[in-house]
């Protein structure tokens, strides 16, 4: 065996990618499956910023562009920035990268020294730990309590740092509760993080998915907070564009160029023609992202409803994003189809085997007896998958 290095060996497969491929590999071999496992939209990419692509490649803009983006791309998330979560921004203090997973990697790798500490709410998206590990810092993860919304309360925060803490993840509307935080909350978290003078990443992905009020930046609150802010976010989600690739940093520009560096010897730049698109997304009509949330708030009803009528599961109605985080506590120790259900993983794969439905256990996320379950999918196929997982477990 080649020897590793000790920092990969740390690092684990992303959960919610290795069920998605074990879902899609199954479907090829013929099974029923229905992938409520991975969270991307169902919806098509909208048809001006396909085209805006394909003209891209029609011009010949396959060419590298600057390491932080085009800067036309960089003023329109500019624009949107300042449309939608009410922040100015100069392009200077935006970077263009490969998705906003890669943001986030060059985010923590710009700001962590070896044993600095990043404070994590529990649940987490998987990508967050093993992102900080690698970048040699130390995950704090904060469990949240489930009858007040799985969200990071200020007292909580405020006893979480040390003196090596280096900045907060915060991921509203979140990943994988769909708790979205108020103005009031942010407030009370933002007076802490000012007067412990430490950063926050805000990863607001899901910022267009909010259906019961607007999902605010925690950087709009105030001057002190912004400049200890970095926001993510990009167009995967809100575009329908996940295959695209394009997500992006905002922030300090000293952080910002520092990031910058590194993509330079890493990516170079994100896909030049996904770049086109992207601009294309942001600055054309809105319409098809409220067409999408609109779909996704009726689907939501729908899962809610559906999943609190099985025995043993229980749902939290989710403010935003596209999952719900269902408690499956009365489920462990039963019997299932032969087979004791000893934890969430023993019954997402019961799920998957004996009722062909993908979901990702709560563990992934760092929180035992749930499952998260991915409503960007069709109506049918969420009726469907209730029926089936309703009776598995009613048998
Ligand atoms: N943050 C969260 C919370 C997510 O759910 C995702 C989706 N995978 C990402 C970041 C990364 O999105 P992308 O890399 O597709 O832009
Ligand atoms: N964000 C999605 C999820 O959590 C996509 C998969 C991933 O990037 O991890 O399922």
């Amino acid at each position: 065996m080649v020897e590793l290095s000790t920092r990969i060996n740390q690092i684990q497969d992303s959960p919610t990618l290795a069920i998605s491929a074990e879902a899609k590999r199954l479907k090829e071999e013929g099974r029923d499956i229905i992938g409520l496992g991975a969270g991307e939209p169902d919806f098509e990419t909208p048809q001006h910023v396909k085209k805006a692509g394909i003209d891209a490649i029609k011009e010949g803009f396959t060419t590298y562009t600057s390491t932080t983006g085009i800067k036309e791309l960089q003023e329109a998330v500019c624009t949107r920035f300042k449309e939608d979560k009410g922040l100015e921004y100069d392009p200077e203090q935006v970077i263009i990268s490969n998705g906003a997973k890669q943001s986030l990697f060059n985010v923590l790798q710009a700001i962590i020294n070896p044993g600095d500490e990043v404070i994590l709410p529990v649940p987490y998206w998987v990508s967050y730990p093993e992102q900080i590990k690698f970048a040699q810092g130390r995950p704090v993860k904060v469990k949240t309590v489930e009858e007040k919304g799985f969200k990071l309360t200020a007292k909580q925060l405020k006893e979480a740092i040390t003196p090596q803490t280096r900045a907060l993840i915060i991921n509203s509307p979140n990943n994988p509760t769909g708790a979205v935080y108020t103005e009031q909350e942010l407030l009370e978290l933002a007076e802490i993080i000012v007067e412990e003078d430490i950063l926050v990443i805000a990863d607001e992905i899901y910022q267009k998915i909010s259906y019961q009020q607007e999902a605010i930046s925690i950087a709009a609150l105030g001057p002190k907070i912004k400049e200890r802010t970095i926001v993510i976010d990009g167009v995967s989600k809100a575009y329908a564009m996940t295959g695209w690739r394009i997500g992006y940093a905002v922030g300090p520009q000293d952080i910002i160029a520092a990031m910058g560096r590194l993509q330079s010897h890493s990516t170079s730049n994100a896909n030049s023609i996904a770049q086109r698109a992207s601009l294309a997304a942001l600055l054309g009509s809105q319409e098809p992202t409220v067409t999408m949330k609109d779909a996704f708030n009726q689907r939501r009803e729908i899962i809610v409803n559906g999943l609190n009528q099985i025995s043993g599961m229980q749902v939290l109605n989710p403010a935003g994003a596209f999952y719900v985080f269902v408690n499956i506590e009365g489920l462990v120790g039963k019997v299932i189809a032969d087979q004791e259900v000893t934890d969430d993983q023993k019954l997402a794969e019961l799920l998957l085997q004996k009722a062909g439905v993908a979901t990702i256990p709560g563990s992934a996320f760092g929180q035992e007896g749930h499952l998260r379950l991915s409503y960007a999918v069709s109506e049918e196929q969420i009726t469907e998958a209730i029926k089936r997982i309703g009776s598995l477990l009613n048998k």
